[in-house]
């Protein structure tokens, strides 16, 4: 019953008619104003709302919680822990109180004072302290255009591919919030030219246009999680940039995967969307042939169509669109993912983070990565200043953008916005 905000309402707070954060999407996230304390919040229009003084203020009594403690946390984890129930009713509260009919908070000043601050005043850290991160390899246009380019074109698919939502173990440690710069990796490559490796910086710095879920529920070891209750594990979604080093990565990945090409940072989106914000935007899947195992078969709309962008800013100059694709492409759902993630009795924690893997659309203008939009350096990119670009370059900007949007209704992620600096 607190799923759902109504579509009719509208905010006392001035919301611009294209913004990604109207009263329906209430997300949380994790700020710090002028170096204090940092706070957990919510959004709506360009403000964000400080839970913690909307808490402190009284605002949250009426819910009657045994515990206000998550109120006050440095990040999300204890509130999320507290489950669906308590976060829908907190987040129906937020968006109740600021609800334009409603003036128990509108008519007090003082209070608005504190619990209000703009956008820009604000830094965004990290919204949740991840455990575990798994990043899967879902899209069936990316495993293709990848297997094309390094396998046989004409078996570009691994024989498990559509038997297994394929994925691997990733680093928690080196998740960062959008805004973070990161440095180019240095590491060993071989090219095929080459008969022996060497040590250097990365020459191939690629990002992976991704969408990760959030786990809000934990398991204990050996239980699994049923593929038609797997949504409410869910908490919510962010965007996940997830910057690979090409080079490095084709040297080590076999057999066991990648690991040094990954691991030195991915960046993710500061305002975690929920999964019921997200609900108007549920469609189906692409048709799964062959025929899944029981264990992963759900009927129904279990994807989510949602908008993607990735825009590439050299330092200095404008931004040029790369590419525009869609989560609604992913072959593997996330419950799926997540039934299979658990199905051997592999516990998941609360915080914890699973990318969607390279979200790539069936036009070469929605590929997910450089090394596809490229075509592993075959076909540069032309920018809006006539510079050309294979793979990413020092001080280049790559900013990730996310939304949904149906009839008069638009829920969106914001940005994540990552400079890669030359390498230390
Ligand atoms: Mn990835």
């Amino acid at each position: 019953m607190h799923n759902y905000i109504d579509l009719n309402w509208k905010s006392w707070l001035e919301v611009d008619p294209n913004s990604d954060f109207p009263i329906q999407n209430i997300p949380f996230g994790v700020f710090t104003y002028k170096g204090k304390r940092p706070s957990i919040a919510s959004r709506i229009g360009n403000w964000v709302i400080d839970l913690s003084a909307m808490e402190r203020h009284g605002y949250f009594s009426n819910l009657e919680l045994e515990d206000y403690s998550f109120f006050h946390s440095k990040c999300l984890n204890p509130f999320i822990a507290k489950g669906k129930e308590i976060t829908n009713k907190v987040r129906y509260r937020i968006a109740e109180v600021f609800e334009q009919f409603n003036a128990e908070l509108k008519n007090n000043a003082e209070a608005r004072k504190q619990i209000l601050l703009k956008i820009e005043e604000v830094e965004m850290l990290m919204p949740v302290k991840v455990g575990d991160y798994t990043d899967f390899y879902s899209s069936i246009e990316h495993a293709t255009n990848v297997g094309k380019m390094f396998r046989d074109p004409d078996n570009a698919l691994l024989p498990n591919w559509k038997h297994i939502p394929v994925g691997y173990h990733g680093r928690s440690s080196s998740i960062v919030v959008s805004g973070t710069p990161i440095y180019r990796p240095k590491g060993q490559t071989k090219s095929d030219t080459e008969s022996s490796p060497s040590y250097g910086p990365s020459r191939l710095m690629d990002f992976e246009l991704e969408m990760a879920f959030i786990t809000g529920k934990k398991t204990k070891l050996g239980e699994q999680v049923n593929i038609d209750n797997a949504e409410e594990y869910i908490f919510g979604l962010v965007i996940f940039n997830d910057l690979s080093a090409r080079d490095i990565q084709k040297w080590e990945y076999v057999p066991l995967g990648p690991f040094l090409g990954k691991n030195f940072g991915s960046v993710i989106s500061p305002w975690i969307v929920t999964l019921e914000a997200l609900s108007p935007f549920k469609v189906e899947g692409p048709k799964q042939e062959p025929a899944v195992l029981p264990y992963l078969n759900i009927e129904g709309a279990h994807n989510l169509d949602v908008n993607l962008e990735v825009g590439l800013e050299p330092e200095n100059s404008e931004e040029t669109t790369v590419c525009q694709s869609n989560m609604k492409y992913l072959y593997w759902s996330m419950a799926q993912q997540l039934a299979h993630h658990t199905v051997n009795g592999c516990n998941i924690n609360v915080g914890d983070m699973y990318a969607s893997g390279t979200i790539s659309g069936p036009t070469e203008d929605s590929y997910g990565s450089m090394l596809e939009l490229s075509w592993k350096g075959t076909k540069p990119l032309k920018l809006k200043d006539g510079s050309e670009r294979k793979f990413i370059q020092d001080n280049d900007t790559v900013v990730m953008r996310a939304y949904a949007k149906k009839n008069n209704l638009r829920i969106g992620f914001g940005e994540v916005s990552t400079k890669i600096l030359p390498a230390k």
